[in-house]
């Protein structure tokens, strides 16, 4: 009897051990594979539009990004780290890579969110009426793959008199010379 015992608890703390060591393989797995090779709709000078399921965005994007992105929620105030960042490039779209805006647009807004006067272009932001919450807002989207990214007011600085109050985990940095080195490979200059 006692040795059925043993036996047993022999077998429980092996099969234990090897569900505890898959599971770190998996996870240390995800960290490597998290960026653009898990999503192939990310692309950071494709024009073309995005249309994907609820499921597949829910397949190929970090749980945090699909939370904003796709549920229209909104990241705690003055959590990200973009929000007092100086660096110079360009903001992209966290969940297709379309490029948003440019740091020279963004300024310290003291709001708790990563905050820019301008986009990019017209067409890198789709605009919404948003009426939730008691609030009458304007609701700002990826003009190439509709996440929600933030709202936009009417109290900006100038030359637009524009916020553009952004959810910093939607947002994904690429530095000057990244986004330089990419615009020569896209016109063929290298
Ligand atoms: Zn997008």
């Amino acid at each position: 009897m006692y040795l059925k015992f043993l036996l047993l608890g022999c077998l429980i703390s092996f099969q234990y051990c090897s569900f505890s060591q898959a599971k770190k393989e998996t996870s240390s797995q995800k960290i490597s594979t998290m960026d653009s090779s898990k999503n192939p709709v990310y692309s950071r000078n494709a024009t073309d539009k995005v249309n994907l399921s609820e499921e597949e965005w829910k397949k190929i994007l970090p749980s945090d990004v699909y939370y904003i992105a796709r549920q229209k929620g909104t990241e705690r105030p003055f959590t990200s780290p973009f929000e007092h960042s100086k660096e110079v490039g360009t903001y992209h779209c966290a969940a297709c890579g379309n490029p948003l805006f440019q740091s020279d647009t963004k300024f310290d807004s003291g709001c708790g969110w990563p905050s820019f006067y301008q986009p990019i272009s017209k067409t890198s932001i789709i605009y919404t009426p948003d009426n939730s919450h008691g609030m009458r807002r304007t609701e700002v989207q990826c003009g190439r793959c509709k996440a929600h990214l933030g709202h936009v007011f009417e109290d900006g600085p100038p030359p637009t008199g524009l916020r553009y109050c952004i959810n910093g985990v939607i947002l994904d940095f690429a530095k000057a010379k990244e986004a330089e080195k990419s615009y020569n490979e896209k016109s063929g200059k290298q």
